[in-house]
């Protein structure tokens, strides 16, 4: 059994949340400098530029990639031989993200009620999904989720008969309806079956993937390459504006779902993709 301590958590949960909001993932932004490369719009080029010379602006000085710095989106991995002391969990990942975004002078972008909205003031409380795992680590991964890409998010139950064409097309179509609102280029996180939830929790966990990392299954591997195509044949282009870097990347996560169902949920994220991850 191995004890892992209240404060300790905290302090890593801080940092992860200062640290993804300051400083690019290299991996986005090597796929924006590709998309650059490979744009024929002048306008797209220089816009994918710009991006790039922000995260490097952000990183330099320490500023926020984006004025929105999203709600904090946690998957946990909690081993079974892992004993917290001093506190509980949940409390020491809402303490952290109110640390960060206090000593980060990240925006505090939470309101205590969807309808009556007073902010909280603090950024809490996170989306917190935690799941039991072998072992005695702590694996957290965070994200900071920007309101304007979640909000072109979309779920359908679809028919079996749709099969994977159906799929394809709702995912292609959720992203040209968005257009420029959820700021492109985009990653594409893509559920696909299990349940009504199921679905929406695995679009967003598809996010958290390293960015260019496929599908382990040939499959569904051979489906983000072609929903990648046919997005980035769409026209959206960087900020909506036109060109041919609308998504940088498609992931896909699946589970078993019921005989008379087949639902799909797609997550986007915008070009800000910003996550972290730590193991205690
Ligand atoms: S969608 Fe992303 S880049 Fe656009 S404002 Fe929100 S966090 Fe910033």
């Amino acid at each position: 059994m191995k004890d892992i301590q209240y404060n300790t958590i905290v302090a890593a949960v801080r940092d992860m949340c200062i640290r993804g909001c300051t400083l690019a993932d290299p991996r986005v932004v090597d796929a924006l400098a590709a998309g650059r490369g490979n744009e024929a719009s002048e306008l797209a080029a220089t816009i994918l530029k710009q991006i790039e010379e922000n995260a490097q602006i952000a990183g330099r000085t320490g500023l926020p990639l984006c004025q929105d710095t999203g709600l904090a989106v946690f998957f946990v991995a909690l081993g079974g031989d892992v004993r917290i002391v001093g506190g509980e969990l949940i409390d020491a990942i809402n303490q952290g993200v109110a640390d960060g975004y206090r000593d980060g002078y990240l925006r505090k972008s939470v309101v205590t009620d969807p309808v009556r909205r007073t902010n909280t003031g603090d950024n809490t409380p996170a989306i917190v999904h935690v799941r039991p795992a072998p072992g005695d680590q702590l694996h957290i991964r965070y994200a900071a989720k920007g309101g304007g890409s979640e909000n072109m998010s979309r779920i359908a139950m679809l028919k079996p008969a749709d099969g994977i064409e159906g799929v394809k097309d709702f995912v292609v179509d959720t992203v040209s309806r968005a257009g420029g609102n959820p700021c492109p280029p985009l990653v594409v996180g893509v559920g696909i079956g299990g349940d009504f939830e199921q679905c929406a929790v695995m679009s967003k966990e598809a996010i958290f993937r390293p960015l260019g990392d496929p599908s382990s299954d040939e499959f569904y591997a051979g489906v983000e390459a072609e929903l990648l195509e046919r997005i980035n044949s769409l026209g959206v282009g960087p900020m909506g504006l036109g060109g041919s870097t609308t998504a940088l990347a498609v992931h896909i996560l699946t589970a078993p779902c019921h005989i008379a169902s087949l639902p799909v949920a797609v997550n986007l994220n915008c070009h800000s993709s910003r996550h972290e991850e730590v193991r205690l």
